[in-house]
């Protein structure tokens, strides 16, 4: 589905991706953990097409794209939920919504608008109300509401959890198999990397631009490094599931 090969990225001067590898299969939820500014926003809109790209390849479905603009990335089938969602405010739930699938014939617009609504009863029963008056989760819901309007054949999540209760991270955590399930591959950037791995396929690990770990999620989750890392957690401490069962 995507395969990045030496990805370079800069803001002016400075340089913040050095070469970023990696691939997602169609039907994978792969996620990039890594702590506080190592690059997994920027790398993520660099793929999106929203941030420029200095040197490397990008392909989606094997057609190369780093030099495709960013709408021309949504219509080929890819979507991004940004960090901070950033839904448009003023406008209503249902507004939103629509606009998310302005690359999709209007035919189509109703059948996603219950796809979306199914997902998410609780923007159904608001769907007049300003995006802005939502809660941070209701919001939430409607950035990923808002992507998936567009059909998308790859979602990119930007950070999901930030800024939201425990019980409402769950819930969006909970939604990934779901929108697995629905034929989606799914590429998932967070800081909060128990609960990325825990419900991702693979997982991949950044630092200061580059990637420097990767393999199966489950494996990362019992990396030791990985673990004292970016989990909290020393060695020999056992996960959340392992204590359940304990
Ligand atoms: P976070 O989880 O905080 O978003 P991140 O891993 O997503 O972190 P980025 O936001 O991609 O990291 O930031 C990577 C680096 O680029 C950081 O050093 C950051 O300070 C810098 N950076 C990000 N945005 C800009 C910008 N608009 N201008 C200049 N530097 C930036």
């Amino acid at each position: 589905m995507l395969e990045v090969e030496g990805l370079a990225s800069a803001y002016g001067r400075i340089q913040v991706l050095h070469g970023v590898d990696f691939h997602v299969k169609r039907g994978e939820i792969v996620t990039i953990v890594g702590s506080n500014g190592a690059g997994k926003t920027t790398l993520l809109r660099a793929l999106s097409g929203v941030q420029p790209v200095l040197a490397g390849r990008i392909r989606l479905k094997g057609q190369v794209i780093e030099s495709m603009a960013a709408h021309q990335r949504v219509r080929r089938g890819m979507a991004q939920v940004p960090e901070g969602r950033h839904v448009f405010a003023p406008l209503s739930v249902h507004d939103n919504l629509v606009l998310g699938g302005w690359t999709r014939p209007a035919a189509r617009r109703q059948e996603r608008l219950d796809f979306a609504y199914g997902l998410f009863p609780a923007l159904a029963q608001r769907r007049h109300q300003m995006a802005g008056s939502l809660s941070g989760g209701q919001q939430q819901m409607l950035a990923i509401g808002r992507a998936l309007m567009s059909e998308p054949e790859l979602l990119l999540l930007d950070e999901p959890s930030m800024g939201l209760a425990p019980v409402l991270v769950d819930q969006i955590f909970a939604l990934l198999p779901t929108l697995k399930a629905a034929g989606l591959t799914i590429l998932l950037v967070e800081q909060n990397a128990y609960a990325a791995l825990a419900a991702a396929d693979r997982g991949y690990v950044m630092e200061t631009g580059r990637i420097v770990a990767g393999g199966p999620a489950e494996e990362l989750l019992h990396d030791p490094s990985v673990r004292e890392a970016y989990l909290g957690l020393a060695e020999e401490a056992p996960l959340l599931g392992e204590r359940a069962v304990a």
